[in-house]
């Protein structure tokens, strides 16, 4: 399309769609085991989301645990790290209540035998192909939640594309005996505008006086059974006996290492009350529905912390806690201020033993025009203590030496983010399209958070450039991470950078070898300086931090 044609802005869906392309294509983000089809719910970070994902976690790990903020009385906190192992002993899961209550409620569609979650299976089916098909042979015109039904074109549609997209629908499986109690039941007058969720409901189903309305399978238009429990703990064996006796499960949370180690940390640590620990790493669940590109997965990685206070002082705890915690997506991480916003969950939402619980959310593209969870801040009382010193039998309590030697179980705010999510939102709030520059899409990465802080080029690859441009990348590489590159046109370069977002390019040319200068190049300006060579370091520097 020429340029003057294509569109300047991209719906939520066709970003989306750039930005995954753009993640494989620049090698952030590959699909796990590709070379053998992929499978669901698992991804592999390339080059850059493996820099990308390191620095976003080297950020928190600095800003919880090695320069924790003041806290509301002015003084440092204390925060300390860990690393626990992935595999502990099952009694942690059952303690905990992973192991009975860790489930989401499943459907199975009968036809397509898919599995979805049944809090999400209207939120698929509005993405669904089918529905899409449906409502827009319906009628076109209308907003997505709205539909004029059309008995004819539904008849039309269910024996053409409905065959091939919604095998499983009672309308296509069916469609004289579903159309005839439908009209009777919905359509009283022609042409009334009806809630896609009434008549989607109704076109599923084929007898209503026997099994009432249905739900519709987003895959295939099939029957969902009634929702299921569904364990979301991966399974696995610890040593050679295959009698069960060494069934374990990979943690599905980092938090719960945290509080096996709490005991050893207080007794090891010389850490007072109250105090943080921290720990990042990767945490699996079987997720039902795994989708949005890296949003849920079956494997991603965490930054939990658990912070130990008094219970009396839990409440200013949380408040400066989620307070903290949305400043630091917001000015750390550079997130658009207008897509992040905190939402305190509904007293139906709290699990039983949380009094509070806030979470910092994203607007992603495929959440439009709502939001989506990047980060969790849950007041957890002393539940978990309470748990693990029962099934253990360990008394956990805390003496509190400066108060009279009493003893107490801490009460914990726990601020949980997914370190992958975060990753996810960095890639989506970053990405820039213009089709007026020579590179139409783009990163804006904040420069410390950039895989790559700088690219380095010979203008052409002879006549001394190569040689320069060499130099000055073995010494710049020291300092920032650089990428050297001599192939393709200047503009194709510049291109290849700005899609993996790095921040300032430095080009060697003809003028170069005469008087000592180059030219830096700013991503987010594309405006360009000439700089003296011998200054670079120290001019790169105040840039980049
Ligand atoms: P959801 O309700 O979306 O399933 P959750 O509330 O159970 O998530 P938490 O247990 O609070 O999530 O986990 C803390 C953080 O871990 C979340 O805010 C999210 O960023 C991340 N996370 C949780 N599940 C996944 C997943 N399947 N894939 C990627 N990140 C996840």
């Amino acid at each position: 399309m020429p340029e003057e044609n294509q569109p300047r802005t991209l719906s939520p869906s066709q970003k989306m769609a750039n930005i995954v392309a753009l993640a494989k294509r620049r090698g952030f983000v590959f699909p796990a085991s590709e070379i053998y089809g992929g499978l669901n719910g698992f991804y592999d970070f390339g080059p850059l989301g493996a820099q990308l994902k390191n620095n976003i976690r080297d950020a928190w790990w600095r800003d919880m645990v090695e320069c924790p903020p003041l806290g509301p009385d002015g003084k440092p906190l204390t925060i300390v790290g860990l690393d626990s192992a992935i595999i502990q002993n099952p009694e942690t899961w059952v303690a905990s209540g992973h192991a009975t209550g860790f489930a989401d409620p499943m459907q199975t569609c009968r036809q397509c035998k898919k599995l979805f979650r049944a809090d999400h299976v209207w939120e698929m089916l509005k993405e669904s192909d089918w529905v899409k098909s449906f409502a827009d042979a319906m009628s076109p015109a209308q907003p997505e939640d709205l539909i004029v039904f059309d008995s004819g074109k539904a008849m039309k549609w269910a024996k053409t594309k409905g065959r091939k997209c919604a095998p499983g629908l009672a309308l296509v499986r069916n469609p004289e005996v579903t159309l005839s109690w439908m009209v009777e039941d919905l359509i009283r007058e022609p042409g009334k505008v009806l809630g896609i969720d009434d008549v989607l409901r109704h076109v599923a189903t084929e007898q209503k006086a026997r099994t009432g309305l249905q739900t519709p399978c987003p895959n295939c238009g099939g029957d969902l059974t009634e929702p299921r429990q569904f364990n979301l703990m991966f399974e696995s064996r610890v040593g050679a006996v295959e009698d069960g006796s060494g069934r374990v499960w990979l943690r599905p949370e980092t938090a719960q290492g945290i509080f096996l180690n709490y005991k050893n940390i207080l007794d090891t640590g010389r850490v007072k009350i109250p105090f943080g620990v921290a720990q990042v790493g990767k945490a699996f669940r079987n997720e039902v529905t795994p989708r949005n590109f890296i949003f849920r997965t079956r494997e991603f990685e965490q930054m939990e912390m658990e912070f130990f206070c008094p219970p009396d002082d839990a409440p200013q705890w949380y408040e400066f806690w989620v307070t903290t915690r949305l400043k630091w997506w917001r000015e750390r991480l550079g997130l658009s201020p207008e897509r992040l916003q905190r939402r305190e969950h509904d007293k139906d939402e709290l699990s039983h033993y949380s009094t509070s619980c806030a979470d910092v959310e994203y607007k992603y593209p495929f959440t439009e025009p709502k939001f989506g969870e990047l980060e969790g801040i849950a007041h957890r009382g002393n539940f978990d203590l309470t748990q693990h010193q029962a099934r253990s039998r360990t008394n956990l309590e805390y003496v509190d030496q400066d108060g009279g030697n009493t003893r107490y179980l801490p009460h914990v705010i726990e601020p949980a983010s997914g370190l992958t999510r975060g990753a996810l939102a960095v890639l989506c709030d970053s990405y820039e399209y213009d089709p007026a520059r020579p590179s139409p899409e783009w990163l804006r990465i904040k420069p410390e958070l950039a895989p790559i802080k700088l690219g380095v080029f010979p203008l052409v690859n002879k006549d001394g450039m190569p040689e320069m441009a060499g130099k000055i990348y073995l010494e710049l590489r020291q300092k920032f991470i650089s990428a050297y590159d001599a192939k393709a046109s200047i503009g194709k370069r510049y291109a290849r950078m700005d899609e993996a977002g790095t921040p300032f390019c430095v080009t060697v040319d003809g003028d170069s070898l005469k008087d000592g200068t180059v030219t830096v190049r700013d991503r987010d300006t594309a405006r360009q300086e000439r700089v003296d060579a011998s200054r670079l370091k120290d001019y790169l520097g105040q840039k980049l931090g």
